[in-house]
């Protein structure tokens, strides 16, 4: 609970899934019993659901030669090849193993808009859809980031061939966002906005999509990738004249409702600047691990009061546990200390909390008012037993355990029970069905 660990939680939940009433020492024992350790569900807040599909595949491609674009060559590949079937099919199952692992909410990163030349569906919202219907049919929380890709580079340089799928000027981002807005309402989605990247966002069309934005609803989460990688860095010094991220703060209302991707390569007065601005970053360990991103510097941002959340984007880690765990020893082993300034259990808790700021939905603390997304632990599980000493229980979970999890709520329904799914085996036999035409 926001206070810490408390014993004996009733939990009261009204029929939409909000948390009512909270009462530690309760005596009261009708309803359902949780049967372990209860902890907020983890709001994963940033995904790219179909990337799930080739996850361990570009691991051998390119003889040694490797890099963050030959990566992206071979993503591509896939992305051009998927149908509306595939991308539901792939989403629900990263849904159900999100889920299964403790994230009770997703923040979705929808680029892949278009049929595979690059005409748009007759239903430009075709693939959006897909994403609610994949969401609908696991049972996580979503919030819906349909994103706006413009160009292939700094400086309005004209998109590549193989973009042609994920290409919108702005009346079509419009026609897109208006689209998908009466389905995300209905089905309890938070829509958002995702200008790309300042590489595939220039000035102009950025100032254009935070318009469009205030024109609908200017409380809407503004999600985009920023200083991923240096080469990223570089282009931008040269062409807009100064780093991501010190353009950034400098051009545009960047607040507690801004999420900022990756933002690995910043010098030190812009970590202090984001820190200020109150927009959340998403860290995705596993992800920049993999690609060799380079390691964000959690201790002089946290130090000044800044803000962050956990995502999973290319989908080669799925479990927050893991996340956290790269989180922490990446922070270790470039420091050469085994303090960052947060045990795994802060992290854990202050992720939980502003991953929920970013998703722009109730989410992430355990309080009135808030989603009951409630994440048991199983008290079976070897990493926790010894009961006693609950203030270190999430620091093993996170350290020490792998699938410690036993039941997950989502919005106060049981969703996975003793660690199923209850539609796990029509899920997987759609998505099975996917991997075979993909790969075969
Ligand atoms: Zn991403």
């Amino acid at each position: 609970m926001p206070g810490g660990w408390a014993n004996d939680v009733r939990i009261e939940v009204d029929a939409d899934g909000t948390i009512t009433g909270i009462t530690p020492d309760s005596a009261t024992r009708e309803g359902t019993h949780l049967a372990g350790p209860v902890v907020p569900g983890m709001p994963n807040i940033h995904s790219h659901a179909f990337q799930r599909a080739f996850a361990g595949r570009a691991e051998r491609a390119h003889g040694g030669t490797d890099t963050f674009w030959t990566w992206r060559r071979a993503m591509y590949d896939v992305a051009n090849r998927i149908e509306p079937d595939d991308v539901e099919a792939i989403a629900a199952q990263l849904y159900v193993d999100l889920l299964r692992n403790g994230f009770t909410s997703v923040a979705e990163f929808h680029y892949v808009h278009h049929q595979p030349d690059g005409t748009p569906y007759a239903n430009r919202a075709e693939l959006g859809e897909r994403i609610l219907g994949a969401a609908h049919a696991s049972g996580i929380g979503l919030t819906l980031l349909p994103v706006l890709y413009r160009w292939s580079d700094f400086g309005d340089t004209p998109p590549r061939a193989e973009q042609r799928r994920f290409i919108n000027d702005l009346d079509g981002y419009a026609t897109l966002l208006d689209a998908l807005a009466p389905h995300a309402a209905a089905a309890g989605a938070r829509l958002g906005i995702a200008p790309h990247s300042l590489r595939a966002v220039g000035p102009r069309d950025l100032a254009g999509v935070l318009a469009l934005r205030a024109e609908r609803d200017a409380t809407m989460p503004v999600h985009l990738h920023i200083a991923e990688v240096t080469g990223e860095v570089e282009r931008a010094i040269a062409v807009l004249g100064a780093r991501p991220v010190e353009w950034l703060v400098a051009h545009a209302p960047v607040d507690a409702r801004w999420c900022a991707v990756h933002a690995v390569h910043l010098a030190e007065r812009e970590t202090q600047a984001l820190a200020k601005s109150g927009a959340v970053v998403a860290l995705c360990p596993s992800t920049e691990g993999n690609l060799g991103d380079g390691v964000f510097d959690w201790p002089t941002y946290h130090l000044a009061g800044g803000r962050a959340g956990i995502g999973t984007d290319s989908h080669v880690g799925i479990d927050p546990a893991e996340e956290l765990r790269w989180f922490e020893y990446d922070q270790r082993l470039r420091d050469r200390r085994r303090t960052v300034g947060t045990s795994p259990h802060d992290l854990y808790v202050a992720c939980a909390r502003d991953g929920g700021v970013a998703s722009g939905r109730p989410i992430g603390v355990l309080a009135p008012g808030m989603r009951a997304d409630l994440v048991v632990l199983d008290p079976d599980h070897s990493a926790l037993a010894g009961g006693g000493d609950t203030e270190t229980i999430v620091d093993r979970w996170i350290v020490a355990g792998n699938a410690c999890v036993r039941d997950v709520f989502v919005g106060g329904t049981a969703i996975i029970v003793a660690g199923v799914h209850r539609d796990a085996a029509d899920i997987r036999h759609r998505y099975q069905a996917t991997m075979k035409r993909l790969w075969s």
